[in-house]
């Protein structure tokens, strides 16, 4: 089994955490951090402070480009609807 060929053309193939609405991949960073929109179904979404799962506090690594979006805990998407 060979791993797949990287498109050619340096296409970005980094694809953002996954939309909870569409469950497509393109959720990216807006300009207020810790919120995001997915550029498919331009749901908006807000990182929560406490996981929406297991009630865990988390501690939210704000990161220009990159941040954490999963619980600590339990793995789940910390990821809101606003
Ligand atoms: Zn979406
Ligand atoms: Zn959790």
């Amino acid at each position: 089994m060979e791993p797949e060929q990287k498109p050619p053309g340096g296409a970005d193939v980094n694809l953002g955490p996954l939309c909870p609405h569409c469950s497509e991949p393109w959720l990216r960073p807006t300009n207020l951090p810790g919120r995001y929109r997915c550029v498919s179904c331009l749901h908006r979404f807000e990182l929560a402070s406490v996981c929406p799962n297991c009630g865990e506090h988390s501690t939210i690594v704000r990161m220009s480009s990159t941040a954490i979006v999963k619980c600590n805990n339990c793995g789940d998407s910390m990821l809101q609807p606003i």
